[in-house]
């Protein structure tokens, strides 16, 4: 199933561990917080390799959900 994938600007405190592990999916802007760089993750991979990045991220910063109204019905 997709999901949906977000940085909680109000908790993220700019350590970039997620830009340095995953830099296609998160970059630390000039204002010192992360953002997503893909806000809808399709590929397994992505998923997983956002996954991995809430595991570290020392704030918790990192939002993954479900996406909402999944097209293929098996999710
Ligand atoms: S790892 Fe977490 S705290 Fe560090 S920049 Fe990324 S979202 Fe922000």
């Amino acid at each position: 199933m997709d999901r949906i994938l977000a940085v909680d600007r109000s908790v993220c405190g700019g350590s970039g561990t997620c830009e340095a592990m995953h830099p296609q999916l998160f970059a630390v802007g000039d204002d010192g917080y992360a953002v997503a760089l893909k806000t809808r993750l399709v590929d397994p991979a992505d998923i997983e390799a956002a996954d991995s990045v809430i595991d570290v991220c020392p704030t918790e910063a990192i939002l993954l959900t479900a996406a909402p109204g999944g097209a293929d019905g098996d999710g």
